[in-house]
């Protein structure tokens, strides 16, 4: 029987990581091809293609080269390949998992994975994450679903993820809904049915720039202030609460909001923003009142991405779409 076709890319990250020297930190080394050897069982799954697209910390991954990996992804799959997996670092996944969702319009599954301990560390959680990617990305109940992140044998959606611990091997989770599926004795078994994504083209241009700000207390508005002259085309504020800023920062969201798309999320880590409880000066209230929208269930750093991509394809009209949950 023939095997199905499977595209691994290698990005660098903690699961491409060694030290080179005994007692030097670990860096990016080990490629795509090498991080292969550590699965053998796969060559009895499927027929492997695999590439090292680069070897970065993912703190320094860009949004221009993501788009070059979701074109290679896109070549993958327009010939032939059953899914796609991503290695990459777990710092930035999160994010990385958010943009590649809102633009891959294949059924077949684009799975991103990676690990909190090195290649060279013992219980180093790479290979068996590795696997378990591979599992999922050629399941057939994975397709349809977008882009997915498996960890530490679950499945979690682009849309929910977050890295909510530092270093833990247990380090993703998607607050309030948990995983979408996990892997049982290497079956690939889902807990929801898939839902109507929505996309987006392709960005036309990558040189917008949009700010993310936290809201902290007693905080100056130096940079709010600045924002329109530093020439940002948006701005995401992480909130308190259920997205509330001090009344100094509504007046200038205020200012912000008649000029570039300002986007309200909560700094809180779970839970939605509000739309209708506070009615304070610098409450959700107020705040959509002055011309700000609430993010609703997308994390601060998620809203970022999905006001960047739609600056970047000239729908920011359509913000108020993208964060309506239905
Ligand atoms: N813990 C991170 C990782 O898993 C650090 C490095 C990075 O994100 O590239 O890869």
């Amino acid at each position: 029987m023939d095997l199905p076709k499977l595209a691994i890319a290698a990005l660098g990250g903690t699961v491409s990581m060694q030290a080179r020297h005994v007692g030097e930190g670990v860096i990016p080394t080990v490629s795509g091809e090498t991080l292969l050897t550590t699965v053998p069982e796969l060559k009895n799954l499927a027929r492997v293609t695999v590439e090292t697209l680069g070897l970065h910390p993912s703190a320094s991954l860009n949004f221009d080269f993501l788009l070059s990996v979701l074109h290679w992804a896109n070549y993958q799959v327009e010939n032939g390949a059953t899914g796609v997996v991503i290695t990459q670092g777990t710092d930035t996944l999160e994010e990385t998992a958010a943009f590649f969702d809102y633009l891959w319009s294949h059924h077949a599954p684009l799975i991103l994975t990676g690990a909190m301990r090195s290649a060279s560390q013992v219980g180093a959680d790479g290979p068996a994450n590795l696997l378990d990617a591979c599992r999922v990305a050629l399941a057939q109940n994975s397709r349809c679903r977008g882009v997915q992140v498996v960890m530490s044998g679950q499945i979690h959606h682009a849309n929910t993820v977050r890295k909510t611990d530092s270093l833990a091997l247990q380090a993703f989770s998607s607050p309030l809904v948990g995983p979408v599926g996990m892997l049982v004795e290497g079956t690939v078994r889902y807990l929801r049915e898939p839902f109507q994504r929505k996309l987006l083209p392709l960005p036309q241009q990558t040189t917008q720039a949009v700010a993310l700000l936290e809201s902290t207390l007693s905080a100056d508005t130096l940079l709010l202030d600045n924002i329109l002259e530093l020439g940002y085309d948006g701005l995401v504020i992480a909130g308190f609460g259920a997205g509330h800023v001090s009344e100094q920062w509504a007046d200038a969201v205020e200012t912000i909001a008649k000029k570039i798309p300002v986007l309200i999320a909560t700094r809180t880590g779970s839970g939605p923003t509000a739309q209708s409880s506070y009615g304070f000066t610098g409450s959700e209230m107020d705040l959509i009142r002055r011309g700000a929208l609430m993010a609703g269930f997308l994390c601060p750093r998620k809203a970022r991405i999905l006001l960047w991509l739609l600056v970047g394809c000239q729908r920011q009209d359509e913000l108020a779409f993208f964060l309506a949950q239905d």
